[in-house]
């Protein structure tokens, strides 16, 4: 991408009207527009960067055996009073409306009645399970507070994946076959070292639920972090918060009567993952015949994610006061390269240079502008794309390119050969 054509600008001014940190950086670089609060648009910067963390999230669901679908936003009164989740004094974050004709339709909030009414038509049998379903679609919450920026937002897409399993054990095993997935796709979005499996006040069935928490100062929650506590409780080994650590939240250390050396943390919940048993199945009666012919009601389980609440996050963590500092898997771009000056022979490097690069499969944001260096540097500190290439007087000079990275403040002047390699 040519610089010059994007179409969004970087702002220098900080949006008065934003409070987060993620929101003011994400504004000022040109990767969201605040259509009202709680409400933002993803612009091209903002999208590719969402859509990274989809497919990362969607690899990690397909590798688990989940099939993608895409239920719809608009909601049948009459199934949701079937659990008891339509009445406003229950769920207190719907948003309803009405067809021409006065019938009352409400925008989903979250999936499991449509999801397990669907799966009436394509679940008889014991044969027909285990099955996992899951999506990334739009919900819609009218949310109390908006004051995180794209963290909590009153329309956001998640990703929910719901199990359906014959019974407890079989369901326990995708569960923890679950909880790994979520481990790789916060370890590959960069958050493996900030993120962990946290003890939460469970469903009906289940005595706890999981919360995977990323310890940040944005952070709604808090949770309580065992100094002592190695992780053999969770029988991990691994470099990573995320795998290595038990951590609670305020309720359920209370509930446990925990002692020892707790350290509190501001967190903000990336995903849960619940057991839900047979509540949604046995409401909607959702069966299976067993081997001996008997109708048993289906085992199920819910697994959220936010994928915008993750990129907020990780703009409240990866950035410093110039801006952006993406972690590679999830920056819009692998390289920004930027030219220098108005030379034509540095044009010409640079040209080629981008067309190479595109060429081998590297994504780039190619500065083509005519601007002060000053100002080049600081939009690409801003958008805070990993890798930066720069080519001026100086570097074709030496017919070479001055490397740097994002996180770090040292420059070196490499051949392009070797500036290919430490992409990969
Ligand atoms: P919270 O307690 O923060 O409101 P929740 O318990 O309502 O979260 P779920 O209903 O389990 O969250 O949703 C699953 C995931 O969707 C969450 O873990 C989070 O990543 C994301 N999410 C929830 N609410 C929002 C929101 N308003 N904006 C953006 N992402 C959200
Ligand atoms: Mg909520």
């Amino acid at each position: 991408m040519r610089q010059s054509k994007l179409f969004t600008k970087t702002r220098k001014e900080t949006p008065v009207d934003e409070i987060s940190k993620n929101a003011q950086l994400l504004i000022k670089a040109g990767f969201i527009y605040k259509e009202m609060s709680g409400v933002y648009a993803m612009l091209p910067l903002g999208l590719l960067t969402l859509n990274k963390i989809i497919n990362i999230i969607r690899e990690e669901m397909n590798g688990i055996g989940g099939q993608e679908l895409s239920l719809t936003a608009l909601q049948e009164k009459e199934l949701w009073e079937k659990t008891n989740r339509w009445d406003d004094a229950v769920v207190d974050n719907w948003f309803k409306t009405k067809l021409k004709n006065d019938t009352e339709v409400g925008l989903g909030f979250t999936h499991e009645e449509p999801l397990t009414r669907l799966m009436k038509d394509h679940i008889s049998s014991y044969r027909d399970l285990p099955l996992y379903a899951y999506q990334f679609q739009t919900k819609f919450r009218n949310e109390i507070r908006a004051k995180s920026g794209i963290m909590r937002t009153r329309e956001f897409i998640m990703k929910d994946l719901y199990s359906f399993s014959k019974d407890e054990k079989e369901h326990m095993e995708f569960y923890e076959k679950a909880k790994q997935a979520y481990k790789n796709i916060f370890v590959r979005a960069g958050l493996g070292d900030l993120t962990y499996l946290t003890f939460a006040s469970g469903g009906v069935f289940s005595k706890y639920s999981h919360e995977f928490q990323t310890i940040s100062d944005s952070g709604e929650d808090i949770v309580y972090i065992n100094k002592d506590d190695l992780g053999a409780g969770l029988n991990m080994d691994s470099r990573h918060a995320v795998l290595n650590k038990e951590v609670y939240t305020e309720e359920v250390k209370k509930e446990l009567n925990l002692s020892g050396d707790f350290e509190e943390n501001k967190a903000v919940e990336v995903g849960n993952i619940f057991t839900l048993g047979t509540r949604f199945s046995e409401a909607l009666g959702l069966t299976y015949k067993d081997e001996d012919g008997k109708e048993v009601p289906v085992f199920m389980g819910s697994y959220g994610i936010g994928p915008a609440r993750l990129m907020g996050v990780i703009a409240e963590v990866f950035s410093d006061d110039k801006g952006l500092v993406w972690p590679r898997e999830v920056a819009p771009y692998e390289v920004h390269l930027v030219k220098l000056g108005v030379n034509p022979e540095v044009s010409d490097f640079a040209d080629r240079l981008y067309e190479d690069l595109k060429s081998k499969g590297v994504s780039v944001l190619y500065d083509d502008r005519d601007l002060r260096p000053g100002e080049k540097f600081a939009d690409s500190d801003l958008i805070g794309i990993p890798v930066r290439f720069v080519v001026s007087d100086k570097t074709l000079a030496v017919e070479k390119i001055e490397v740097k990275y994002r996180n770090k403040t040292d420059t070196e002047l490499m051949l392009e050969a070797d500036a290919l390699k430490i992409l990969n």
